[in-house]
């Protein structure tokens, strides 16, 4: 067997692998037939068979109970040998029927006609009967019947395929084929290495986009231009089978080390500008991936996730073609299961702790309140940085939870110090997606309630500033959250680009300088002139200026001759579990 599907032979194959599998609806309407055939011929025997190298599969009969028989017994081996209509009127009296089990023993045949079914693409694939357990004859009128009737069944099997495995707006094979093929080489135990090629012109946001805005005729234009380009600039040889596996996905199977890999691939590719509509074009930015493997040894479904693995490490590194790499994939199936391993840590409250860091007011010395950090310790990996898992939760549904999960413990440790005589505020780390939840500020008002608390015993540390102030919704709810008294701090100031300007337009309290800038303070010149001007003009602006990171007392003191007011960092302490933070406070004499 060839490595592909490009010849006949293996073609045939593929079509009838999938005839030869159950479907009860297309079964149902091939005994229609049968029925049909029976009745319209006057013949008391029809049925429809499937022939592949070893045996016959009977599809749909009447009146014959064979489901299956070896090829060497079947009569329809004689109709694919010969490839057209073949009449014997008296089986007993043909040498090639003659001593058939069939002819001389159940169901008895003495009159046989079969006439090939043929594909689209014109490969016999079974065969429609007529018999009878009497010699018979029969006149061209019933033969021309049997014809049509013939053509009507195989394209009938011609529908019934094209909607299962082919795409109806690109007319390529599509994803079921795709795995249909590569599990029928599988099977055949190939060795013939082979590279699946993924090949991305059009996100589904986009098409939908497209769709919106022109229709979904557009969608369909773009996705027939664009296979139209991608067949011709591929130069696709005989070989090389190209599939549409999603909107505006195609794959590719070759045959390895063929002159298609994915980096000329995409050069072939590049400055795609695909028609939508009319004359209207748009440019189409092509990403690839690809994987290769041996089909005798291969899993079907584990070689298209590795090409759908290698395709989406192309997208997120923005590269334009990439191979299947199994560390970045392992990495990433590590993430994905440390995500799942999130989830039951939330719901279970198993790992997941909150550990406090002090604040100090820089002119009194005192401690002014506690940041709120989580901490996980994983069941096996140990201890996971929130650096680590929290990009993980981010954007995904897990990160309600997450927040929802540190504001109720934080709630539960302020009560419990306020019953202990601890009267600090403590602030909690939150993301955009937390801003832009509609009811946070009032379920976050009602909680700090119900906690016997107030609002301002709790302040809310803004990370991702830049995203917030894009977010209508989340300026909306910093909004709320401030009306409602809570106190807000901006987090990370300075280490990115941040307009002061536009800070103007969310009601912040409390702005905390970044590590980064803080921590060159003292061998850096230009950080000195920078954080010097950021503490006068943050001031002037009357906000509460707080340093992140401060790690020695040479730090400190040029913090406090800059004017700053608040400091938190190793220096003083490290985040603390709250008994050793009463311990810390104990012995700090507050
Ligand atoms: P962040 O909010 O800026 O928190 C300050 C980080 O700096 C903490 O790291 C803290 O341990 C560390 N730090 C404090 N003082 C010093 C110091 O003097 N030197 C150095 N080198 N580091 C210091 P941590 O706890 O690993 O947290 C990292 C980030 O993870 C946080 O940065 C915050 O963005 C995020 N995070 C932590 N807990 C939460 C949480 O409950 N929710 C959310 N959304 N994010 C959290
Ligand atoms: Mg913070
Ligand atoms: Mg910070």
């Amino acid at each position: 067997m060839s490595g592909t599907f490009s010849n006949d032979d293996v073609r045939r194959l593929a079509a009838l692998e999938m005839l030869k599998s159950e479907d009860a609806i297309r079964d149902d309407i091939l005994q229609k037939f049968t029925l049909l055939a029976s009745d319209l011929l006057a013949f008391p025997g029809c049925f429809v068979s499937v022939l592949d190298n070893e045996n016959q599969y009977i599809k749909a009969a009447c009146c014959l109970d064979v489901p299956q028989s070896s090829l060497h017994d079947a009569f329809c081996r004689q109709v694919a040998l010969r490839d057209s209509l073949l009449i014997c009127s008296d089986t007993l009296l043909d040498p090639r029927f003659s001593q058939s089990p069939f002819t001389l023993g159940a169901p008895f045949i003495r009159f046989y006609a079969g006439i090939p079914l043929y594909t689209r693409e014109g490969i016999s694939v079974g065969t429609l009967c007529i018999t009878d357990t009497r010699p018979h004859t029969i006149d061209e009128h019933q033969s021309t019947m049997l014809e049509l009737l013939a053509g009507l069944v195989s394209g009938y099997l011609d529908a019934w395929y094209t909607a299962g495995y082919k795409d109806v707006v690109t007319q390529l094979p599509n994803r079921q084929r795709l795995l249909k093929d590569i599990g029928l080489l599988q099977r055949a135990s190939s060795f013939d290495p082979l590279t699946l090629t993924l090949i991305d012109c059009i996100d589904m946001p986009r098409a939908y986009e497209i769709a919106r805005s022109m229709g979904m005729d557009a969608v369909e234009t773009l996705l027939k231009a664009l296979t139209a380009t991608v067949r011709s600039r591929l130069h696709l040889s005989e070989e090389d089978v190209l599939y549409t596996v999603a909107t505006g996905r195609f794959a590719l199977l070759s045959r390895k080390n063929s002159a298609v890999n994915a980096r000329a691939l995409s050069d072939r590719l590049e400055h795609i500008r695909a028609q939508v509509l009319g004359d209207i074009t748009i440019d189409v930015k092509i990403y690839v991936g690809e994987v290769s493997f041996v089909p005798a040894t291969s899993q079907v479904t584990e070689v298209l996730r590795q090409a759908v693995s290698a395709l989406h490490e192309a997208i997120s590194q923005k590269q334009t073609a990439m191979a299947y790499n199994a560390d970045s994939d392992n990495r990433r199936n590590l993430n994905f299961q440390l995500l799942n391993d999130l989830a039951l840590a939330l719901r279970g409250s198993q790992g997941l702790y909150l550990v406090y860091q002090p604040q100090l007011c820089l002119h009194t010395g005192k401690p002014v309140g506690l940041e709120a950090l989580l901490r996980w310790q994983h069941p096996v990996a140990g201890n996971i940085s929130p650096a680590e898992f929290i990009p993980l939760a981010e954007h995904t549904s897990l990160m309600d939870e997450l927040t929802d999960w540190v504001i109720d413990h934080a709630l539960m440790q302020l009560r419990v110090w306020r019953k202990k005589g601890l009267n600090l505020p403590v602030s909690v780390n939150l993301s955009v997606s937390d801003f832009s939840r509609p009811e946070f500020a009032c379920d976050l008002a009602e909680k700090t309630r119900r906690a016997g608390l107030q609002p301002g015993d709790l302040t809310l540390e803004c990370l991702e500033t830049q995203q917030v102030l894009e977010s209508t919704d989340a300026c909306r709810g910093l909004d709320m959250l401030k009306q409602r008294g809570f106190r807000i701090a901006l987090d990370d100031f300075g280490s990115g680009y941040n307009n002061i300007n536009t800070l103007r337009r969310i009601p912040i309290d409390v702005i905390k300088l970044d590590r980064s800038l803080i921590q060159q303070l003292n061998c850096d010149p230009a950080c000195e002139v920078i954080a010097r001007h950021m503490i006068t003009m943050l001031k002037e602006l009357n906000y509460v200026v707080l340093a992140e990171g401060v790690e020695d007392l040479q730090t400190l003191a040029s913090l406090q001759h800059l004017g700053c007011d608040e400091i938190q960092g190793f220096y003083y302490s490290h985040p603390l579990p709250p008994d050793k933070l009463e311990h810390w406070f104990s012995h700090m004499a507050v």
